[in-house]
């Protein structure tokens, strides 16, 4: 009795002292891919077969490719899932700034639509230099973590909340203050949403932050100049 207990205590241990194994056959599609357990996520790679020989269950190849399939789905969703919803209340966020702006210049409608285009402009161009910036140090030292299309949504996310910090800080009137927090923001966005180390982060914010600025005062210098804004 007692030594069936300290059994059930040590999960690792197989339950039964000597299964049959039976080989699981990857079809040619599945060969090379995870062959996660669908009742406990082992990678069945490299295993006897099955019963699954961490927790004893019955599996089949097609389980383990509807498992697999899950799995990809779920990683896929949330790699892109925080960087769409980042970009949405950034934007929402520099709406709301802008409405706040306009109001309080007396500008109204016309004064709220020209803050709007002008934090646009200005988070199109940053995300714009963060398409061209990143590969760049991707190539040099920091390396790919994720898809194209996924890295592309999280620089955009990671640009539109920092544009957003400082669409609402530029509200206060205070100098450098507004500028440094995005910066903070910006670093932060691109360690959470990219998941690449602080300092390739802080490289990665300065670096773009810096080149967007001197393109962003030149261009909307331009656009206010001939009266587009
Ligand atoms: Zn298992």
């Amino acid at each position: 009795m007692a030594d069936d207990q300290i059994y059930d205590l040590a999960p690792e241990e197989p339950k039964r002292p000597s299964p049959t194994y039976a080989p699981i056959k990857p079809s040619g599609l599945d060969a090379g891919k995870p062959m996660p357990c669908p009742h406990c996520g082992y990678d069945l790679r490299g295993t006897p077969g099955q019963p699954c020989p961490e927790c004893g269950n019955k599996v089949s190849q097609t389980r383990i490719r509807a498992e697999r399939e899950r799995l990809e789905r779920k990683f896929h969703q949330q790699a892109w899932f925080p960087s769409v919803l980042t970009i949405a209340i950034g934007i929402a966020a520099i709406i709301l700034a802008s409405g706040y702006a306009g109001s309080s210049t007396g500008g109204g409608a016309a004064g709220a639509t020209g803050y709007i285009l002008y934090w646009m402009i200005s988070l199109a161009i940053s995300v714009v230099v963060g398409w061209v910036v990143y590969p760049v140090l991707a190539f040099l030292w920091i390396g790919w973590s994720s898809s194209i299309p996924t890295t592309a949504l999280q620089l955009a996310g990671a640009y539109a909340g920092a544009t957003a910090t400082l669409a609402v800080l530029e509200l206060t009137g205070l100098p450098i203050i507004p500028l440094l927090t995005s910066t903070a923001v910006l670093i932060g966005l691109l360690c959470k949403l990219m998941d690449v180390d602080q300092n390739d982060a802080v490289a990665l914010a300065v670096i773009s932050w810096g080149i967007k600025w001197m393109i962003a005062i030149f261009v909307l210098n331009a656009i206010i100049q001939s009266g587009g804004i």
